[in-house]
């Protein structure tokens, strides 16, 4: 490893430390590897829990500079993807509007403020969970995407989700839930039930910026949010 690389992974796993630190962890298990014996080869290596979190902070400093698609002539930055790498829940969005390419982080506008007390209603908070869009760039005016920034952006996304490796992803209306599964059907249809994206199950649903102008499809998408809980095994009993 070279040493900017080793640079590189010692800030990662310092700032996934502090990341603990905000959510109160304070220690944590240490394991003690037997003493060795000389004639008693060491145990293979296995790559241990931190390293798709290095190799996620790696792939968010390489990516910092993009400029594989038109997007990025009009962008503040890219707004790459916050919260718990190490979550079971991944949430996906479309792409960053006005505020998140100001502030640099997804869902900070009204739609994630809605997005936010989603999340509080399944009892996670935002912290706990991890949220990034399919584009990272903000369109100009806040268009869809094309299809050839969608294809530009997909490695990213591809290796962030190898990366993060969650056990459910929640899809946000339809740009997400079609990219993600390579399908043109309408999100109503896909919506309420899990479509396997390799092992993992997305769940797809309404986007909250929707929500926000069609209050009468709330009940929809808590049902859908029931569903990942049960998944997730986050449902207490009644
Ligand atoms: N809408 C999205 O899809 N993503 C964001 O980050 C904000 C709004």
């Amino acid at each position: 490893m070279s040493r900017a690389a080793l640079t590189e992974a010692v800030a990662a796993v310092q700032g996934y430390v502090r990341y603990l630190q905000r959510l109160g962890v304070t220690d944590l298990p240490v394991m003690f590897a037997p003493a060795g014996r000389a004639d008693v080869p060491p145990p293979q290596m296995t790559p241990t829990p931190a390293e798709p979190v290095v190799r996620l902070a790696q792939l968010a400093t390489a990516v910092r500079d993009c400029r594989q698609c038109r997007l990025h002539a009009g962008r503040t930055q890219v707004v790459f993807g916050t919260g718990d790498p190490t979550s079971a829940l991944v949430f996906v969005g479309e792409a960053p509007g006005h505020d998140e390419d100001i502030q640099g982080e997804p869902f900070v506008g009204q739609a994630g403020q809605l997005l936010t007390r989603i999340i509080a209603a399944i009892g996670l908070t935002r912290e706990q969970v991890y949220m990034l869009n399919v584009i990272k760039c903000r369109p100009p005016n806040n268009r869809n995407p094309q299809p050839d920034e969608v294809a530009a952006c997909r490695p990213i996304l591809q290796e962030q989700l190898a990366c993060l490796q969650p056990r459910v992803i929640c899809a946000l209306g339809t740009f997400a839930a079609q990219t993600l599964l390579q399908t043109e059907e309408k999100i109503s249809r896909l919506r309420g039930r899990f479509h396997m994206l390799g092992t993992i199950p997305v769940m797809p649903t309404y986007h909250p910026a929707f929500l926000l102008r069609n209050a009468q499809y709330k009940r929809a998408v808590w049902e859908d949010m029931q569903r990942i809980q049960d998944v997730l095994g986050l449902r207490h009993p009644r």
